[in-house]
């Protein structure tokens, strides 16, 4: 498994008798569209709801999560306001990398 947006091998969760490290969190997201559920009773209104189209794991390693700029980015994607799927392009540098130096 990789970082999603620093593309750093990442290992398991490794656990201690007394505590763990943690190397990365999951974010489970993916594609969603709105779709309507046809009520069965008539005369009742159909249901709207988000439907998943194409699931996404991203991987955050515990470097990139202590950037804020990313830490908002998914937190966008886990309420609802800005989905994160689209904005990874595949084998694009994250911009936090690129500004350095
Ligand atoms: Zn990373």
């Amino acid at each position: 498994m990789q970082c999603t947006h620093c593309g750093r091998e990442v290992r398991e969760t490794i656990h201690w008798q007394k505590n763990y490290k943690v190397d990365y969190y999951l974010l489970h997201t993916g594609e969603t569209e709105w779709t309507f559920f046809t009520n069965l009773k008539e005369d009742a209104p159909p249901l709207r709801y988000l439907k998943l189209t194409q699931p996404i794991d991203i991987i955050t390693c515990v470097q990139c999560y202590g950037y804020p700029e990313i830490q908002q980015r998914l937190d966008d994607d886990f309420s609802g306001r800005r989905s994160f799927s689209g904005e990874v392009a595949e084998g694009a540098q994250p911009t936090h990398l690129l500004s350095k130096g």
